[in-house]
């Protein structure tokens, strides 16, 4: 443990403030953290204040449409000495290998009190905080859904970030630039926004992408053969 918080400690940020992909981020005072609405904490929730209108009508919504308990709260507000315990035990394999899907301590939008992992409900073979759960109704449903109420999907698939795909991970951004709380939140990610833009989500998760070219113009025809008079013997 000792020595992974050394070699953490010893990576050096980019010119753009990451270090191993992530974005530096502090620690809300704990003064702006509310309870999320009762029963969506798996193992208890708390978000920012400004979050939490939009975070009761988008389970609401959730419970209606696919019902009660479909969505909840994996995890909410990390503090900075919490992320550095969930980066120290994020897996096997080299400082940059768990940085692909765990963000070093200061770095993860957790600690900001904006950013809330989802985990659905049933979710029969497959676990939490697994791309399969992308496949499942409530997932789609979150994906068609969540902006609606002002949340983005910090790392899409593909991203460019270097962030493995997490359909699990939402960050609160407000439903409009000029919603109570927007402008905050929108400053505090406002770096990975212009780098990186989160996804919107407003499309089917599992896209079809055609390669292929599409098919050429039919060719002219050919001009039709004249026929061959047969050579004369006659001739010279
Ligand atoms: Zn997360």
């Amino acid at each position: 443990m000792i020595a992974l918080l050394l070699l953490q400690a010893a990576v050096a940020a980019g010119p753009d403030g990451r270090v191993l992909g992530h974005f530096p981020y502090g620690d809300v005072a704990p003064g702006e953290l509310v309870d999320a609405p009762t029963g969506f904490g798996l193992h208890g929730c708390r978000v920012r204040a400004d979050m939490l209108p939009d975070l009761q009508g988008l389970v609401a919504a959730a419970d209606t449409a696919l019902g009660p308990g479909s969505i909840r709260g994996l995890s909410c507000h990390r503090s900075i000495e919490r992320q550095r315990g969930v980066f120290a035990g994020g897996g096997q394999g080299t400082t940059e290998d768990r940085a692909i899907s765990v963000a070093p301590a200061g770095h993860s939008e957790h600690t900001t009190g904006y950013a809330i992992d989802v985990a659905v409900r049933p979710s029969p073979n497959c676990p939490d905080i697994e791309a399969c759960m992308a496949a499942t109704p409530q997932a789609r449903w979150l994906l068609a859904n969540m902006p609606r109420f002002g949340f983005e999907l910090s790392f899409p698939p593909g991203n460019r970030q270097g962030v493995k795909w997490e359909p699990w991970h939402w960050r609160w951004v407000g439903r409009t630039a000029d919603a109570p709380g927007a402008a905050r939140a929108r400053f505090v990610f406002a770096k990975a926004r212009a780098a990186f833009p989160a996804d919107p989500g407003l499309y089917p998760p599992l896209r079809i992408v055609v390669l292929s070219q599409p098919e050429p113009p039919p060719l002219p025809a050919p001009p039709a053969k004249k026929k061959r008079r047969k050579p004369s013997s006659s001739r010279p």
